[in-house]
């Protein structure tokens, strides 16, 4: 990693409403969408733009976890999202760090496995509304070397969550499709909508054609300009 990219960390934020005609469907920036209850929730606008493979790799959003841990999907995905620019809502870096407290309670390294962090609306596992939607959602496999099946191992790590903050979600341990989790944790905050500070907004819910509307969030913190492995 050069001097020169390290320090040119920071992240253009998109409104999704000016991106192309195939983005804006994908992403549905804005749009009402039902969870599994039926309660209805507003989809994210404001997403980070990733340029290319390199900066996915590169940007770290703390310590512990780097932006691309939360956007690796496969064929589940809409082919378009999964080439570059790439999308994902700011949330994520609000997971990133409730991820990194997790960590340090946890002891030991969190792993967030394909499909298992950011999932768009169009993302074939996005049968309803989840967390995941808004980057504000994990599912995790494996916690340092442990794998995560089983009631004891399961429950053992919910709590360690839970304890954290009223922020976190987890699902109970259980047999239920969507509602529990048999092996492995989802980990969410809820339906978290991140407006960057260096973003305006406004109420112009389509293209802005002439004047897309975007902006660079700058890296707040020391440690997160350079890459600390
Ligand atoms: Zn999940």
């Amino acid at each position: 990693m050069s001097e020169q990219q390290s320090i040119n960390h920071s992240i253009k934020v998109v409104d999704a409403f000016d991106l192309d005609d195939e983005l804006r469907s994908l992403l549905k920036p804005g749009e009402m969408v039902r969870d599994a209850e039926g309660r209805r929730h507003r989809l994210p606008r404001y997403f980070y733009e990733i340029p290319n493979h390199e900066a996915a790799v590169s940007i770290r959003l703390t310590n512990h976890f780097g932006l691309n841990e939360f956007t690796l999907v496969d064929l589940k995905e809409a082919a378009r999202l999964q080439q570059f620019p790439r999308y994902v809502p700011c949330a994520v870096r609000v997971l990133a760090f409730y991820l990194e407290q997790f960590r340090r309670e946890a002891g030991a390294s969190v792993h967030i496995p394909v499909n298992g962090g950011y999932r768009s609306p169009s993302h074939k596992r996005s049968l309803t509304a989840t967390p995941h939607m808004w980057a504000t959602a994990a599912d995790i496999y494996r916690i340092g070397t442990t794998i995560l099946k089983g009631k004891e191992t399961i429950e053992k790590y919910n709590g360690i969550a839970e304890e954290l903050s009223d922020d976190i979600h987890v699902l109970p341990y259980g047999h239920v499709t969507g509602a529990t989790a048999d092996d492995h944790i989802h980990f969410d905050l809820g339906y978290i909508t991140v407006i960057p500070t260096e973003i305006s907004e406004d109420r112009m819910e389509q293209p802005q054609e002439s004047r897309p509307r975007f902006a660079f969030e700058d890296r707040r913190r020391r440690d997160r300009r350079t890459v600390d492995e």
